[in-house]
This record gives C-alpha cells, structure tokens and sequence, in this order.
C-alpha cells in the first residue's frame, strides 16, 4: 500500500468522523451500506422480509412468577415463503416444520 493511498484512507476517516459528529453521533451515521451484507432467505433466496412475532407460552411451572406466561419473541420472517432464518430465532422454535 503506498503513502497516497494511506493519506486517502486518513482523509475519508477523517471525514466520516465529522460526518458523524455532524449528525449527532448516531451509530448509523456515516455506516458505509454498500460494504454490507444483504441478508437473504434460506429458504427461497429474497430478499424481503417482514416482522412476525412467535409466541412462547411458560407453564405455571417453570416460571418465575408462578403463573402462565406468554412471551412474544419479535423476529423477522420471509415475505414470499414466511420462512424464518435460522439466525433470526434466539430461541428453538418449530415455525419452520410444516403444519401438519
Ligand atoms: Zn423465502
């Protein structure tokens, strides 16, 4: 990597840096999108998707307050097929099994 090179890299960061300052240090500020990856589907490929929550119920007996809960888990499912990415789901869910 030659010296100009470097100067560049140090004046983009520069900038970014005062980018960010600029809109009031937001963590997204100055995030450059084009060197992100898109996330698609495991299942169908697209690359759209839509909020779905699941929801979990705890029996009486193993939660902490003693009575039945029901716990919506917020996730992210695919618009064309609904399938949920593995790596959306914190916890183990079936949402993805066939209904039967
Ligand atoms: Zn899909």
């Amino acid at each position: 990597m030659n010296y100009q090179k470097l100067m560049e890299q140090a004046m983009q960061q520069q900038q970014q840096q005062q980018q960010q300052q600029n809109m009031g240090g937001h963590p997204l500020a100055g995030l450059d999108l084009n060197a992100a990856t898109d996330i698609t589907c495991d299942n169908c490929g697209s690359m759209k998707f839509h909020i779905t929550f699941l929801l979990k119920r705890v029996s009486s007996l193993v939660s902490p307050t003693g009575e039945e809960l029901t716990i919506p888990i917020q996730t992210f499912s695919c618009q064309s097929c609904d399938w949920i990415n593995r790596d959306f789901v914190e916890v183990g869910t079936n949402a993805n099994e066939p209904s039967k």
